[in-house]
């Protein structure tokens, strides 16, 4: 191992990763510090997304779909397929094949690129020097003109549930356990909530989420989470609003929680109990006391948009830094200060970051909410096409939905694109690039999309938003 590098990047996940591909690209020699160790006590790179988190969920999302269709959709297709038994032990071999391939592949992409991985701890010291402690312990020393912080995220612990890993379970556990459970209780219905309750339930267990707030997914806009609640309901995801837990504590194979709702105080006995309250900056032992660099009231690495820290040529990048706590908004981040460094233009367009829900519908959107619109103050008009009237989507026998699009009333610019429906997360990928263009509406009503597709969906309520769909009555 050299001692010193152009570039070195502490932490090796969808942040990590790619800052260290595009600063070798870039011709300048690289080296990625990552320390993740599976509960098999192996070393990944790829952090949470890969190891725990973007690709073991979808794998379960996905298996734990087919199963549901299986046994409740094959029937209307015409297919007879008998009783449909699950193999979970199966299901969960597939997801670990299916990260160990992608952590794999990182290693495979470093080696073409010429990226040196190193597996250990990291920890930034004065003046650029990094101190890499390896899995046995031995200490080394090395330098870089520029490091690249990208040390993630971590789950937040409530302290009145305190966390054990076996029945008070965080959603990297909730990923890996070997029986369905019979009552599942989940803290918190944000995005972790959803999925996760959404594969166990799908998978058998009688699902209960408490959720702080009053309102359903405050983050998204309305009609869609309205929509949304409908259909969790409607799949048996029992959702509770307005429930603060006061304590959870395990007695035998059990935990007892205890909550509060506007009708008083509530038990809730469940036998595993998933915590998702949100993740936290992760930082312990980044950064010695003299590395200059600061940290935020909340624990976020202070950086400027280009994230630039506090202390010149150091960066840092992902979800240790403000903003969406999303793969792709740490991946382009990554990516734009390998190139700054290298002294390329770059920048993000936090503006048009997307943000999906891989539940069944999917849930998706790009831009602004229309409160957050209404709230602005700017005169804007609304045009929406439900799936149901989508050809493919009833192909698919998936017609519940809709696609949404918010655009101002004075230059037509495209304000924000919901859609709550089969494959959204895919849909939305067409209003992030008009968004990114600065596309009108009437650009998406003059773009021709191929038909029977449920890219048209987005098509019709472009042009709904002017009142000349063709496919649905306008109102
Ligand atoms: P991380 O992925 O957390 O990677 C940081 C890495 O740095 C880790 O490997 C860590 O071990 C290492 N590290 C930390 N400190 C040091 C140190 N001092 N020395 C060496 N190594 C260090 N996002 C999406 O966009 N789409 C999804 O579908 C999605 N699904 C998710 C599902 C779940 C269950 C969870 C928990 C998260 C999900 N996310 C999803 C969020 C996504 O995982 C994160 O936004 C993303 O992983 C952040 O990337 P990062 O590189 O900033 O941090
Ligand atoms: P989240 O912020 O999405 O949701 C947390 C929920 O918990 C919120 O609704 C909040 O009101 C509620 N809550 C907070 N404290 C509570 C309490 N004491 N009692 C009851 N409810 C409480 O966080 P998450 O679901 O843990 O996910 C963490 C991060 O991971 C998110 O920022 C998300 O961006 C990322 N993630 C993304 C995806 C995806 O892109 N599909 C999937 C999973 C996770």
């Amino acid at each position: 191992m050299s001692t010193h590098y152009d570039v070195i990047v502490i932490g090796g996940g969808p942040a990590g990763y790619p800052a260290a591909i595009r600063a070798a690209q870039n011709k300048l020699s690289v080296a990625c510090i990552d320390e993740w160790q599976n509960f098999d006590g192996s070393y990944a790179f790829g952090g949470t997304c890969l190891n725990a988190g973007c690709i073991p969920s979808k794998a379960l999302l996905e298996s734990s779909e087919l199963f549901q269709r299986a046994q409740h959709e094959f029937a209307t297709h015409g297919i007879q397929v008998g009783e449909v038994k699950l193999d979970l032990a199966a299901m969960q071999r597939r997801r670990a094949a299916i990260v160990k391939t992608m952590t794999g592949g990182i290693l495979a992409v470093f080696k073409s690129n010429g990226v040196v991985g190193i597996q250990g701890h990291g920890r930034l010291l004065a003046g650029n020097q990094v101190e890499v402690t390896a899995p046995d312990g031995t200490k080394t020393l090395i330098s870089a003109k520029d490091v690249v912080l990208a040390s993630g995220s971590t789950p937040i612990r409530l302290k009145t549930v305190p966390h054990d890993g076996k029945f008070i379970v965080d959603s990297w556990n909730a990923l890996e356990f070997d029986a369905v459970p019979k009552r599942l209780g989940v803290i918190g219905a944000g995005v972790i909530g959803l999925e996760l309750g959404s594969v166990w339930r799908r998978l058998g267990s009688e699902v209960t989420v408490l959720e702080a707030m009053d309102q359903f997914l405050a983050v998204a806009d309305q009609t869609i989470a309205k929509e949304a609640q409908r259909h969790f309901k409607k799949q048996g995801l029992d959702i509770k609003l307005g429930a603060k837990v006061s304590s959870a504590a395990v007695a035998g194979d059990l935990v007892n929680v205890v909550y509060v709702d506007k009708q008083g105080e509530h038990t809730l006995q469940v036998d595993k109990l998933i915590v998702a309250v949100g993740r936290r900056p992760f930082t312990e032992g980044l950064l010695a006391a003299d590395s200059g660099v600061e940290l935020d009231a909340r624990g976020f690495i202070q950086v400027d948009e280009h994230c630039r820290t506090s202390v010149p040529h150091v960066w840092a990048v992902g979800d240790v830094v403000r903003g969406p706590m999303l793969a792709h908004k740490g991946k382009e981040e990554g990516v734009m200060v390998a190139d700054l460094i290298a002294g390329l233009f770059a920048e993000v367009n936090y503006k048009v970051v997307p943000s999906v829900i891989y539940t069944a519908p999917e849930i998706a959107w790009v831009g602004q909410t229309e409160e957050q619109v209404k709230a602005g103050g700017r005169a804007y008009k609304v045009g929406s096409f439900p799936f149901a009237a989508s050809g493919r989507a009833r192909a698919m026998e998936a017609g519940q939905g809709m696609a949404k699009i918010i655009s101002a009333s004075d230059d037509d610019e495209i304000l924000g694109i919901h859609v709550i429906g089969p494959m959204a997360g895919e849909l939305i990928a067409e209003a992030v690039l008009a968004m990114e263009y600065s596309a009108s509406t009437e650009d998406l009503q003059r773009t021709i999309h191929a038909h029977p597709t449920l890219s048209e969906a987005l098509h019709e309520a472009a042009l709904a938003v002017d009142k000349r769909a063709i496919d649905a009555i306008n109102r």
